[in-house]
């Protein structure tokens, strides 16, 4: 939250109003900084930021009392700059100055919340223009919070009493309480539906509250647009039927996946599709269309109803407004605050709402929300990742898969039957891995050479999913050209905050990773009483260029971890005199040896980490049966999360 000056309006020596001035134009800061210098009533700190992004910066950093603000800045342009103020600090007042021939901008500004404006050219001719300025927004603000907790307060004030009476009216309702003549059950339907009614208008006001004071925050996550556009409107058909209205969806088969807040968009989209029944007499007709454009995605409600008069259309979007139809006093009867609210809710995405309307023939309001780019994507969730790990103390792990052969595919099948495998790759994963509450993401990354599943696991949990998935993706078959293959993956992770604590860091980290030759070098002690298990396991690794040593028992595997160095033990849990477990712990206990990753070897269908007093997936293991190629993979996979470190 932003400091605020205790006593804003009337600044003193010990507080002097601290102004934020963001202007990019060298001769206007100057010229303002001159004409605050003059001001002996009105002791002001200026500070003074030249692009949006520095000032939201100096925002955050707290303690500013006004802000004057020229929309047409480097990094962006228009009432824009004045709305991205206005979500980042909803506590501070604004003044807007402006060229002298802005004054249609200067009054959008004011509907946009800028508490007043300024032309630039009037400070130079009366310079206490300025300072009254700054007064009179600082004062407008301070009432209109005043105001908007009043209501605020009132509106949870009236909720309480409100859900008792319903909760008394559906018992009598209902007859709990004892029969109810055919008259009475008909009054109580009609005391019934207001209470709704009232409900519905408080809840608005709650609404519009909480999105005025900067509490709404929007829960975005990937969200695909067709399913819940279907369900909205599957949830209006009752509404419409009653009404004898049609409603007609219009979604395209393809559409790019969302990130916005789901139940936010719901309420947008409800909001719309009620207002069109409401306004529409049977028979009539409401369309719902999604369309994709270059930079988003266009959401429309058309109706064939009542419409909307010219000069009704500009306040539609303003809080509290209603307008008055020939037919009834529908547009009368609520609060005036659905539009506000969706305007608002849309605008907290970065998208836009606008109406088309021809009286007596209908309405069409349409929303757009913006598309984001794959890389755009890929950085929102990543921080929002580690953002989330670093509030609950967690961790946060990406699991990169690269497909090893992969230039050669493209060299050998092009660039579009790569990349259509690619895709294939992705979707498969997106069945693997099961999303907990949006947790667990796949996405593609680096010009789809490369896929990403951020999740949140920790080293061990990150490596078991690894595994995981490249079992599940090595299992299958895929088609690329002519061909049908198996195609073998390279799986690293990373782990926030043991491994890299940015983006960069744990992104450079995987990519190290995945640099590194299939085949990698190391020293490898295999521990199993069965001397053809390790025969085998020695007969293989040494295949790919490790060195392999071998002990039959615990004890000789503590006598060999002595005598040399190791980097990665392959464990048997069931030997006789010392079993796997207390080799394991013995290992673990000592500073020496308890860095040396261990993968355990199980029989199949066992989990041993209850035993092994490990928690959960938390230990590397490789069950028996098993096929050389995926124990090969896993000592790989291991070796070099070791060997490459942050
Ligand atoms: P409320 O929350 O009270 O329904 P809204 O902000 O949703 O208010 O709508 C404001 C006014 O806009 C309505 O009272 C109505 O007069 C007009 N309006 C909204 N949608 C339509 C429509 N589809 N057709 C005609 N008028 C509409």
């Amino acid at each position: 939250m932003e400091k605020l000056n205790p006593n804003p309006q009337r600044p003193n020596e010990a507080h002097p109003l601290m102004v934020l001035l963001i202007e990019d134009a060298a001769a206007d800061t100057q010229l303002l900084r001159e004409a605050l210098a003059g001001q002996p009533g009105l002791p002001v700190e200026l500070l003074h930021a030249d692009r949006l992004s520095t000032g939201l910066q100096r925002l955050n950093e707290g303690g500013v009392d006004v802000v004057l603000l020229d929309l047409v800045l480097p990094d962006s342009q228009g009432l824009e700059t004045l709305i991205k103020i206005r979500h980042h600090a909803p506590r501070v007042p604004v003044v807007v100055l402006t060229a002298s021939d802005d004054e249609a901008v200067a009054v959008q500004a004011l509907q946009h919340g800028a508490q007043d404006y300024l032309v630039k050219a009037s400070v130079q001719t009366s310079r206490d223009l300025l300072a009254r300025s700054i007064r009179y927004a600082i004062e407008r603000h301070r009432v209109e919070r005043l105001k908007d907790e009043f209501v605020n307060t009132v509106s949870h004030e009236l909720r309480t009493p409100l859900s008792t009476i319903q909760e008394f009216t559906g018992i009598l309702f209902d007859q709990i309480s004892g029969p109810l003549t055919n008259e009475q059950r008909e009054y109580l339907a009609i005391i019934r539906s207001n209470i709704e009614r009232l409900t519905r208008m408080i809840d608005n006001l709650l609404d519009m509250a909480r999105i005025d004071a900067g509490h709404a925050v929007l829960k975005k996550a990937v969200t695909e647009a067709a399913p819940f556009v279907q369900q909205t409107v599957q949830s209006m058909r009752p509404l419409a039927k009653n009404k004898g209205v049609e409603l007609e969806v219009r979604v395209p088969d393809e559409l790019p996946p969302l990130y916005a807040d789901a139940d936010k968009v719901t309420q947008v989209l409800v909001n719309l599709l009620s207002n069109a029944i409401k306004f529409t007499q049977g028979p009539g007709r409401v369309t719902v269309t999604v369309s994709e454009g270059a930079s988003d995605l266009a959401f429309s409600v058309a109706d064939t109803g009542v419409g909307i008069a010219e000069g009704d259309v500009p306040k539609l979007f303003e809080k509290f407004s209603r307008v008055q139809h020939a037919s009834g006093d529908e547009g009368t009867r609520g609060t005036g605050l659905g539009l506000a609210i969706s305007k608002r809710l849309v605008e907290l995405h970065g998208g836009l709402i606008g109406v088309t309307s021809r009286l007596g023939q209908g309405s069409t309001f349409t929303f757009t929300l913006p598309k984001y780019h794959e890389t755009e994507l890929f950085h929102e969730l990543f921080q929002a990742g580690i953002e989330k790990a670093k509030q609950r103390q967690g961790r946060f792990s990406i699991v990169v898969l690269s497909v090893q052969n992969f230039q050669e595919l493209k060299a050998r099948h092009g660039v579009a039957e790569t990349a259509r495998l690619l895709n294939e790759v992705e979707a498969v994963l997106r069945g693997t891995v099961r999303r907990r509450d949006g947790g667990d993401l796949v996405l593609r990354w680096r010009r789809g050479e490369m896929v990403v599943v951020l999740a949140e696991a920790d080293q061990h949990g990150a490596q078991a999913m690894a595994q995981r998935v490249r079992r599940v993706l090595e299992q299958r078959s895929f088609t690329i050209g002519s061909e049908t293959l198996h195609l073998p993956f390279l799986v690293v992770t990373a782990t926030y905050p043991e491994e890299g604590t940015t983006e960069l860091e744990l992104l450079r980290l995987t990519e190290r990773r995945l640099q590194q030759p299939a085949q990698v070098k190391g020293r490898i002690l295999v521990v199993d009483d069965e001397p053809k298990i390790r025969k085998l396991l020695r007969q293989a690794l040494e295949l790919q260029d490790y060195d392999v040593f071998t002990a039959a028992s615990g004890p000789d595997a503590l006598e060999q971890l002595r005598r040399q160095p190791v980097d990665l033990v392959l464990l048997d849990l069931m030997m006789p005199v010392m079993d796997g477990y207390e080799v394991y712990h013995l290992l673990k206990e000592n500073p020496k040896t308890k860095e040396i990753p261990v993968i355990i070897v199980t029989a199949k269908g066992e989990r041993k980490d209850r035993q092994l007093g490990i928690n959960g997936a938390a230990y590397n293991y490789i069950a028996k049966p098993f096929e050389i190629d995926s124990l090969l993979a896993k000592v790989r996979e291991v070796l070099v999360q070791q060997l490459v470190k942050p």
